[in-house]
C-alpha cells in the first residue's frame, strides 16, 4: 500500500536501482533526485509546496524508490501563471517551428527508450516488454502530433455568396492540463500534451502521485529537445492539486484518465468552472467466443487481454463469455495456459506478468475474487495461492467460473488478472449481457463469421470494438475511449479529432469592395 510519509527515513532499494535514470544522466540532471520528486514550472525543476509526501513504490519489492510530494493550490497557480505567460509567445510560433521541437523529442525518447521503459517497469510494475510498449506508444503520440501543420488546417469557401468568401480556421486557446492514472506511467500523458501544445497551447500536466518518476525523466528530454520555458509544466500531488486545476479560471480545459468517480468529479468540478472537458473512466470489458473461432489463437489473446500489465488495463478483458459449444474448449484452454503463466519482477526477462501496483490494489482484487466464490463462482485456477513468498503485491492469474450476471464480479471493474469464464446459449444473449455493463470502454467478439462480427459491431454498444483482437486499442492517429461511464465528456483522446478539443474555430466572412481604377 502505498503510505503517507512526512519522514525522510524512507528505505531506498539502491541508488543504482533509483536511478536506471543512468548515474550520468542522474548527476546532470537537476530533475530526479533520488529521495524527492520535483515539480518542472517554467523551464525550472523546483521543489514543491506540499509538505506531504507519497512513497513512490516498487511493487515487485514493496520498498519504496522515490518520494513524491502533494501539491497545493499555490503549486498549480504558479504553473498556471508560467504556462500563461508562455503562451503570450508560443501561439505566434508557426505550427511548422512548434513541431521541431517535437521531432527532436522524439530522437531523445528512441535513444533513451530502453531506460524509460526500465523506469516503467521499477515504479509499476509491468513487465519490461509491456514497458517498451507502454513507451512506444507515448513515442507514436509524438510522431502523430509532428503532423500538426496539416492537421490543424482550416476550411475555406470562396462566393458563399456573391463575392464573400468564408475562412474557418483553428486558434490555441491558452493553458490546458492533464491528470493521469497509474497503468501507463509513459503513454497516457501523451495522449494529450503532444497536441495541446504542437497546436499552441500551453500545458499543465499532472501525473499520477504513485508512478512519477517515468515522466519526470521524460521531462528531462523534453527540456533537452529545447521546449521553451512555461510550454509546459508538471506539478506532482492528488486530490488538492486536481482540484486546483478543475477550477483554476485561467485553465481552458481539463483531459482525465482514472477510475470512473474521479472522472464523474472532475468532469462535473471542471465543467462547472466553463471549461472544456474529456474524462476517461473505468471499464468491464467482455469478450464473447463463438464455436467457429480458431481455438489456439483466441484461448491464447483472450487470455493475454485478460492477464497482460497484470489486468490493470482499461481494455484489459474481464468477463469471458463461450457461446454454446465454444464453452468447454475455451474454459480447457483459458485453465491451462493461466497456469503456465510465469509471475516476478517484470525487469526479468524469463517474467510473463508482474506485479499489481499495491497492496491496497491487491486486497480490492482478493476480496472481488471472494464475493464471487460466495454468490456462487468456482474457482478453476487460485492464483491467491503460491505467492506468500514474495515480497511484492503479486497475484497470479485466477479463473472463475460459472460467472452469471447478478454477480458483484461481473459488473465492478477488476483491474487484475482475474479470468471471469461464463457461458451463454446465444450470441444474442451474449450481447444483451455486454450492453447492460454500466460501462462500454471496449468489447471483443472472437469468430471466422463475417456475419457475426458485422452483427457485433452493430449492435455491441462499447465505442471500441475488437475483432479477433484482445486488445483493441486505436493507435494514436485515431481517437481513444469509450461511453457511458467509461467517457465523460465528447471529443475524445488524441488523433484528428483532438485538435477540436484544443482549438476554437473562428470564422471569418469577408467582402471587398473594389476602391481602385487601375485594376
Ligand atoms: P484514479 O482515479 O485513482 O487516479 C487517477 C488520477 O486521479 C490520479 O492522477 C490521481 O492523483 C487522481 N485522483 C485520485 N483520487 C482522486 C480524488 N479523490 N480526487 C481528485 N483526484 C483524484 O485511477 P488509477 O487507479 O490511477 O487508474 C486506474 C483507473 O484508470 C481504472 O479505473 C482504469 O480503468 C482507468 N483508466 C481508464 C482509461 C481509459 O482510457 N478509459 C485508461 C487508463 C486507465
Amino acid at each position: 500500500m502505498t503510505n503517507t510519509s512526512n519522514s525522510d527515513n524512507i528505505s531506498f532499494s539502491s541508488r543504482e536501482s533509483v536511478g536506471l535514470l543512468t548515474p550520468e544522466a542522474d548527476t546532470s540532471s537537476r530533475g530526479f533526485q533520488p529521495t524527492v520528486v520535483q515539480n518542472y514550472i517554467e523551464g525550472q525543476w523546483v521543489s514543491s509546496l506540499g509538505t506531504e509526501y507519497v512513497d513512490v513504490i516498487n511493487p515487485a519489492t514493496a520498498k519504496a524508490i522515490a518520494k513524491c510530494p502533494l501539491g497545493t493550490q499555490q503549486d498549480v497557480n504558479t504553473a498556471v501563471k508560467a504556462a500563461q505567460k508562455a503562451f503570450q509567445t508560443w501561439r505566434q510560433v508557426p505550427a511548422i517551428d512548434r513541431v521541431q521541437i517535437l521531432f527532436r523529442l522524439k530522437a531523445l525518447m528512441e535513444e533513451n527508450a530502453e531506460e524509460l521503459a526500465r523506469l516503467c517497469t521499477l515504479e509499476h510494475g509491468k513487465t519490461l516488454v509491456e514497458s517498451r510498449g507502454d513507451v512506444r506508444r507515448a513515442i507514436q503520440m509524438v510522431e502523430m502530433a509532428c503532423g500538426m501543420p496539416s492537421i490543424m488546417m482550416g476550411q475555406g469557401s470562396e462566393d458563399i455568396a456573391a463575392g464573400i468568401d468564408c475562412y474557418a480556421i483553428k486558434r490555441p486557446m491558452g493553458v490546458f492540463a492533464a491528470i493521469t492514472p497509474f497503468n501507463f506511467p509513459a503513454m497516457v500523458p501523451f495522449w494529450f500534451w503532444p497536441f495541446a501544445v504542437a497546436s499552441g497551447n500551453t500545458f499543465v500536466l499532472k501525473p499520477s502521485e504513485r508512478v512519477p518518476l517515468t515522466q519526470v525523466r521524460i521531462f528531462e528530454l523534453i527540456e533537452k529537445a529545447g521546449m521553451p520555458a512555461g510550454v509546459i509544466n508538471m506539478v506532482h500531488g492528488s486530490k488538492e492539486v486536481v482540484n486546483a486545476l478543475c477550477t483554476h479560471p485561467d485553465i481552458q480545459g481539463v483531459s482525465f484518465v482514472g477510475s470512473t468517480p474521479v472522472a464523474k468529479h472532475v468532469y462535473q468540478t471542471a465543467t462547472a468552472t466553463g471549461k472544456r472537458v474529456q474524462a476517461l473512466g473505468g471499464a468491464k470489458n467482455f469478450m464473447v467466443v463463438l464455436p467457429d473461432a480458431p481455438q489456439d489463437s483466441s484461448v491464447k489473446t483472450v487470455l493475454e487481454s485478460v492477464i497482460g500489465c497484470a489486468g490493470e488495463r482499461c481494455l484489459a478483458g474481464s468477463v469471458i463469455v463461450g457461446v454454446d459449444d465454444a464453452y468447454p474448449w475455451l474454459e480447457a484452454g483459458i485453465v491451462s495456459a493461466a497456469k503456465a503463466v510465469n509471475i516476478g519482477d517484470g525487469l526479468e526477462p524469463q517474467v510473463n506478468m508482474g506485479p499489481l501496483i499495491s497492496q491496497q490494489a491487491k486486497e480490492r482484487v482478493l476480496e472481488l475474487i471472494q464475493s464471487a466464490i460466495d454468490e456462487g463462482a468456482k474457482i478453476l485456477v487460485d492464483g491467491r495461492e503460491g505467492v506468500e513468498h514474495l515480497d511484492g503485491f503479486f497475484l497470479k492469474p485466477t479463473v472463475l467460473a460459472g460467472v452469471t450476471p447478478n454477480m458483484r464480479i461481473a459488473k465492478e471493474e477488476v483491474f487484475g488478472p482475474v479470468v471471469c469464464l461464463a457461458q451463454t446459449k446465444t450470441l444474442d444473449e451474449a450481447i444483451a449481457w455486454l450492453n447492460s455493463s454500466e460501462y462500454g470502454n471496449t468489447t471483443s467478439l472472437f469468430t471466422a463469421s463475417g456475419a457475426a462480427a458485422r452483427k457485433f459491431m452493430y449492435e455491441a454498444d462499447p465505442s471500441m470494438i475488437g475483432v479477433n483482437i484482445g486488445v483493441p486499442a486505436p493507435m494514436a492517429f485515431f481517437s481513444f475511449g469509450g461511453c457511458k461511464n467509461s467517457f465523460f465528456g465528447d471529443v475524445k483522446a488524441h488523433g484528428k479529432v483532438s485538435v477540436d478539443f484544443y482549438t476554437d474555430t473562428k470564422v471569418t466572412v469577408q467582402r471587398w469592395f473594389k476602391n481602385s481604377s487601375i485594376w
